[in-house]
């Protein structure tokens, strides 16, 4: 295929939440379903260089890539949903173009000249947009927020400004809205929609493609309506549906032709769509024969997005499985000694994710400890698996009071502990770091490899002794103290390729008990779900 790179920009309007992130995931699916080759951007408008300091709370989960990049939630949908390798490039925010704008006039590269927002912060945009645009045919650019957002403006302006730098037959809007049903009217709403596409264009952008979030299909009548008033073809107005499972939106999009539509209005020639994989998928999720309960032991629980790379990976395991997993989210802070049995009765396998802070930590340990015992089966990340070291060593290695530095100064067994000097394999150079470093951008981020133990649940669910996975976190298994913990029987199955950090653990004579400092949730997908979650999954209902 020979044509320049084309863009495709996603805005959306009248309200957040509306699913731009999986909208232009699915997009990108339905191009390399053509056989096109995609990537996908995100711009986020906010102010912090990357969302890594932000409360999950607020922002929801914190998705990592193998480059080490803490990046928005959305990144993880696009990889989900396609083959696209992403990185620190594939999402800025304000706050990094910004940086970037004043470390360049801090530097004297502007000497001379007022550093303005146009076109200073515009071309720094345009120029992150375009350095994702090598070697793809097209490049997908999702814009955070909302249109008529003062903070999303300057983004706004790059993006109209993008069409006539690279060619109008080069680059196309779709817009994503909202289309109430109103129960009292008996009817649907389309004037949020006319709002947005008339602020839209008043900052000069002219949506090619509207999606239309609703919960029915939109009538011709409805979509000639939307059209006339937003200067669009009927054609260019698409239902995007509320599904029950996200992985149906390509299909959705695809019944509807948006992939035609799209692929005519960038002017490129591509080969049929190939959605077999996709239909199979929904076919197989929708026809389950069996199904588990999990217990997710976490202090998020209230907020799904916190979690969000994390359900779906045990969504993918159930599925390899034919088997639906019903997630039951316990707060740990709730859990003790006396009512952990009662709490956890239900589950047929417990798993306790990754965090921060001390909040609920000691409930955590009296679920691990409890599936130890009573061989529940067990999945523990990054402080899942650090709180099942400081667990062993509590109640089966006798290190009374043991616990990780990061909850516990003094503690006489710093089981977990912060590695004053490690050696980063990536830099190839010596990292330092105390209580006192920053917080932003200096934990141990991104791909790593580790070596598996051949005798070990590890390397059956991967069957392979190299494994390369994601990590995101501060405080290390404490060398000091693993021959003690081995001769209490604590398996470390998963080691770093130079012997020094230990990244699996596991526990003998029981069902299955692993505990992992990195984040396999990451690089779970749909058609090729993450081994150690297959894996769990098949011990849970084996267990049952
Ligand atoms: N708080 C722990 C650490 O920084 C674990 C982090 C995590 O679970 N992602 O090491």
């Amino acid at each position: 295929m020979s044509f320049p790179t084309k863009f495709i920009f996603v805005t959306g309007g009248v309200l957040s939440s509306l699913g731009k992130g999986l909208a232009s995931a699915a997009i990108g699916a339905l191009l390399e379903s053509r056989g096109l080759t995609i990537t996908l951007q995100k711009l986020d408008p906010y102010i912090n260089v990357d969302p890594g300091t932000m409360n999950p709370f607020q922002h929801g989960e914190v998705f990592v890539t193998d480059d080490g990049a803490e990046t928005d939630l959305d990144l993880g949908h696009y990889e989900r949903f396609t083959h696209a390798k992403l990185g620190r490039k594939n999402n800025f925010t304000t706050g990094k173009i910004y940086h970037s704008v004043i470390t360049k006039e801090r530097r004297g590269d502007y000497l001379g000249g007022t550093v303005q927002v146009i076109p200073h912060i515009t071309d720094e945009i345009k120029q992150s947009i375009l350095s994702v645009a090598k070697d793809v045919d097209v490049v997908i650019i999702e814009i955070g927020g909302t249109i008529g957002d003062i903070e999303s403006l300057p983004f706004q302006e790059a993006i109209r400004q993008f069409k006539a730098d690279v060619g109008k037959e080069n680059v196309i809007y779709v817009h994503l809205t909202l289309v109430p049903y109103l129960p009292a009217a008996g009817e649907l709403k389309t004037k949020p929609t006319q709002h947005s596409v008339k602020e839209l264009r008043s900052i000069g952008i002219q949506p090619d493609i509207l999606l239309c979030r609703t919960d029915r299909f939109l009538s011709e009548e409805i979509k000639s309506k939307i059209a006339l008033f937003c200067n669009l073809g009927v054609d260019q107005v698409i239902t995007a549906k509320d599904v029950d499972l996200i992985y149906e939106v390509p299909l959705i999009f695809h019944q509807q032709h948006l992939d035609d539509k799209i692929t005519k209005l960038l002017n490129i020639w591509t080969r049929a769509p190939r959605l077999e994989d996709w239909e199979h998928f929904v076919e197989k999720s929708k026809n389950l024969k069996d199904s588990v309960t999990i217990a997710i032991v976490g202090k998020y629980i209230h907020l799904q997005e916190s979690y969000k790379s994390l359900n779906e990976a045990l969504y993918h395991g159930g599925i390899a499985n034919d088997c639906e997993v019903k997630l039951d989210f316990v707060d740990s802070e709730t859990i003790d000694e006396a009512n952990c049995s009662q709490r956890l009765k239900k589950a047929n396998g417990v798993l306790v994710p990754g965090g921060f802070g001390s909040r609920g930590i000691e409930g955590k340990i009296n679920a691990i400890r409890y599936s130890r015992e009573e061989k529940l089966p067990f999945f523990g990340i990054c402080l899942g698996m650090q709180m099942a070291v400081v667990e062993y060593a509590r109640h089966v290695a006798g290190m009374e009071g043991a616990h990780s530095t990061e909850f516990d100064q003094d503690t006489p067994f710093p089981v977990i502990y912060l590695m004053k000097e490690w050696f980063d394999y990536k830099s190839q150079t010596i990292q330092q770091r105390d209580v006192t470093s920053d917080k932003g951008g200096t934990m141990r981020l991104g791909a790593y490899p580790c070596i598996l133990n051949e005798d070990s649940v590890a390397f059956k669910a991967y069957k392979a002794p190299e494994i390369s996975e994601r990590h995101r976190h501060r405080y290390e298994f404490n060398n000091e103290l693993k021959d003690k913990l081995e001769q209490a029987g604590l398996i470390t199955s998963g080691i770093s390729p130079d012997g020094q950090l230990v990244e699996i653990v596991e526990v003998a004579d029981h069902p299955w008990f692993l505990g992992c400092q990195f984040h396999p949730e990451f690089k779970s997908r749909p058609m090729n779900p993450h081994p150690l979650f297959v894996s769990f999954i098949r011990a849970a209902l084996d267990c049952k």
